[in-house]
């Protein structure tokens, strides 16, 4: 890059600066600014397009377009030369620009006169703030140079917009991270909840945004840069001897903090008069621009990467670690971009909701908040460049919907909602020792779901009879090795502690695939719900499998143990896995350990080949549990991952009712009891459904005992039942309306 450039570029940043430190008012620091720009690029036109709301941009100054269209003159996202590049995050740079593809005549602006056209996104961290352009007279393209330095004065234009330096009544710019934000994101775990944002990583916040003196400049980003490689070396070598992929994983990462391609741009940006700071954000935005738009999976997770390292870099940088002396608020919202299950457990249930920008319905993260039974909302993007420390936070975790400083109307309508649902678990407390027994006499039996030592408490106050399904993955999913026999077996023996009596099942370890554990080889799969997970991996590399199986034979010390083996799609999976336990017990036995006083062993149907097995099968179980999340994914060939068609297909449709049915017959014929532990045992109607189709167990979350418990006493099940037959009789594909409009009838 030529001297002159760079001098010119940083003469012109300093200008910026300037216009910064003085107390002008916004509008005029804006059409000061594209008076400098204009003069440095020698070009006749700069013009600053701004965001006023999530679609629309705004002509906020020019110089050299017509002054009467500013304030006027406004596309949306996508419109005109202006609108692509805001939608796109890329510059566009035509030498005639009323023949580019796109290009939308703006009368009012006199921009005909100009042919050349370069544009480049005011951006901060995927955020889209707004657009610069320049124009000029003669059809000339900008060089690559030219393009660079616009996006470095973009990058301080970024800043500047987000310091609010140009608010005034004449811009009438709203004063950023003070409006109402409504996010819609995906649900992970339902629940709404209430409480005040904490960031996980707090917003380093950058000031210094340019500087004259580049040597210092850079001898501070390289002295950070080598205190983060030494980290990131040490980081490595105290990790555990991770393998294959995983390790591949961490050398990417740690030749990514080595890229020299990466360094050089932000050593470009120093010369050009950028502070190290200013020029690491100035990549990390571009970064997360791109991250949007990648879709191949090893170049999203470099970009990851990338960002990551800007987030180390800039706190080593500007001094702002983690810890910014903020205090927790009492009702914690947490926001973050995406969050390890370690990290999770460690907030604990101090948190009354999780908000993340990425995120999937396997993650580890969402089985932490399932267990916790926190809502989460997954996918609302860009909460953390939007959101404030402290600010008002709900959370839909029904709908995935996140309001952000919420404006009183929708706060209230949410408080009533909430205080609807706190009267009613009142309600439900007051039939917590009462039986869940329909009006025709029925009892039901109400488990709760629970994968952590600490759901137990819950146990007895909500009512439940026992725990239906105890999740095991959790404690091999927060460790970065298998956790150790004794560790497991002293686990396992507080929870049945902690049931006083009450029957525990066990799942064991239903892992693979997607919810590929740290210390585990990740196998690419093409269809990983399909895959290689639950009870393959177990019968195919038992190792882990029997360990937990001695760990759960020796909890149990003498009392009774239930285990269940997950995802078993034919009879001999379940007779394998049940020798292998017969196995274990007899070498417990043969170790002089105490065996279990009884043992039940059941199997889980989530797959719909198990249906159809043959008798032995069912006679063989001690017991069956109706896994519905996964039952009813394969069932209407929908995944249950996929927020596209995960709501696609009713679980009171018809033909999955009927089917439930059959299931229900298959075991009465063989006396073999049966559950239902998916996360649809624990909705009201559908639980009634259940009962009505012949089950007589439900396992569920706590929290939705109450709800469910004071249903079904409502009701008749039989009753139920006619209203469901005579909705099949008539062809109905769900039997949902014709429910709902018998318990409307019901009051
Ligand atoms: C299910 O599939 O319904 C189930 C209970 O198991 P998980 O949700 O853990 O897959
Ligand atoms: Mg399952």
């Amino acid at each position: 890059m030529a001297q002159a450039t760079e001098t010119e570029s940083r003469k012109l940043l300093s200008g910026l600066q300037g216009v910064m430190a003085d107390a002008a008012a916004g509008q005029e620091r804006l059409d000061r600014i594209t008076r400098l720009i204009a003069a440095s690029m020698g070009t006749e036109v700069c013009s600053i397009y701004l965001l006023r709301d999530a679609d629309t941009l705004e002509l906020c100054a020019t110089q050299g377009l017509a002054p009467e269209a500013v304030h006027v003159t406004r596309m949306r996202m996508g419109e005109g030369l202006v609108g692509r590049v805001a939608r796109s995050a890329q510059p566009i740079n035509t030498a005639n620009a009323p023949a580019e593809r796109g290009f939308r005549y703006m009368p009012e602006t006199g921009e005909e006169r100009y042919s050349s056209f370069l544009g480049v996104p005011i951006q901060r961290l995927g955020e889209r703030l707004g657009v610069l352009v320049v124009q000029s007279r003669d059809a000339r393209e900008y060089s690559g140079d030219e393009i660079y330095g616009l996006e470095v004065v973009a990058m301080v234009l970024a800043e500047m917009t987000e310091l609010g330096a140009f608010i005034d009544q004449n811009t009438a710019l709203a004063e950023r991270h003070k409006q109402q934000v409504m996010f819609r994101g995906a649900c992970a775990q339902e629940g709404v909840a209430m409480g005040h944002v904490w960031l996980h990583e707090p917003r380093v916040v950058v000031t210094r945004l340019v500087s004259d003196d580049p040597e210092a400049e850079l001898a501070r980003l390289g002295h950070a840069v080598d205190q983060m490689r030494l980290d990131i070396d040490d980081m490595l070598t105290r990790a555990p001897l991770a393998e294959g992929e995983q390790r591949e994983v961490l050398e990417a990462y740690r030749m990514f903090a080595h890229s020299r391609g990466w360094m050089r741009r932000m050593e470009e940006d120093i010369a050009r008069g950028l502070s190290a700071e200013a020029a690491v954000e100035k990549e990390q935005s571009t970064a997360r621009a791109r991250m949007e738009t990648v879709s191949d999976a090893y170049l999203h997770d470099r970009l990851h990467d990338l960002d990551d390292l800007s987030n180390r870099l800039l706190r080593r940088l500007t001094g702002q670690g983690r810890d910014t002396g903020a205090e927790l608020p009492p009702d914690p919202v947490l926001v973050a971009r995406n969050i390890g299950p370690g990290e999770l457990l460690d907030y604990g249930r101090r948190l009354k909701g999780v908000v993340l920008e990425e995120g999937s319905v396997g993650s580890h993260a969402t089985i932490v908040a399932r267990a916790l039974a926190i809502p989460l909302v997954i996918h609302a993007r860009p909460i953390t460049t939007e959101a404030l420390n402290g600010d008002l936070i709900l959370i839909d975790g029904e709908q995935g919907i996140v309001h952000l400083r919420p404006e009183e109307t929708v706060a209230k309508a949410f408080r009533d909602k909430m205080a609807m649902q706190a009267e009613a678990q009142e309600r439900y407390a007051s039939i917590r020792d009462k039986q869940a027994q329909a009006l025709c006499g029925t009892v039901l039996s109400l488990q709760m779901n629970a994968g952590l030592m600490a759901d137990l408490p819950s146990l007895p106050s909500s009512g439940a009879d026992g725990v239906g399904l105890f999740r095991t993955e959790l404690q091999f999913l927060t460790r970065n090795k298998v956790p150790r026999r004794g560790e497991l077996a002293a686990l396992y023996a507080r929870v049945m502690d902690a049931a006083q009596g009450k029957r525990v099942v066990f799942r064991t370890l239903d892992i693979g695939s997607d919810k590929v554990l740290p210390y585990m080889k990740k196998t690419e799969e093409p269809n990983p719900a399909l895959g290689w997970r639950a009870i393959r991996v177990g019968l195919d590399k038992p190792g882990v499998m029997r360990m937990q199986l001695q760990a759960l034979i020796r909890a149990a010390n003498g009392r009774p143990l239930s285990v269940m083996f997950p995802f078993i799609a034919q009879l001999e999976e379940y007779t394998q896995a049940r020798d292998h336990l017969l196995r274990e017990m007899d070498r417990e036995a043969a170790l002089g350990h105490k065996l279990p006083e009884t043992l039940e062993i059941g199997a889980m149907l989530e797959t719909p080949s198990l249906a159809f097995a043959p008798r032995r099968f069912f006679e063989g179980c001690d017991f069956i549990s109706i896994g519905g999340n996964d039952l009813k994914q394969f069932f209407f060939a929908a995944d249950r991952e996929n927020e596209r068609v995960r709501r696609r297909y009713d679980t009171l449709n018809v033909s999955f009712l009927t089917f439930l049915e059959q299931i229900v017959h298959r075991c009465r014929d063989t006396d073999t009891p049966l559950s239902f532990c998916g996360e649809d045992a624990g909705r009201p109607v559908e639980a009634l459904c259940f009962a009505a189709m012949g089950l007589r167990a439900l396992s569920m979350r706590p929290a939705s005992i109450g709800p469910v418990k004071s249903l079904i006493r409502r009701v008749d099940l039989r009753e139920a039942r006619a209203v469901i037959n005579a909705a099949r009789a008539n062809g109905a594909q769900s039997v949902r309306p014709a429910v709902m409009e018998w318990l409307d009838q019901l009051g």
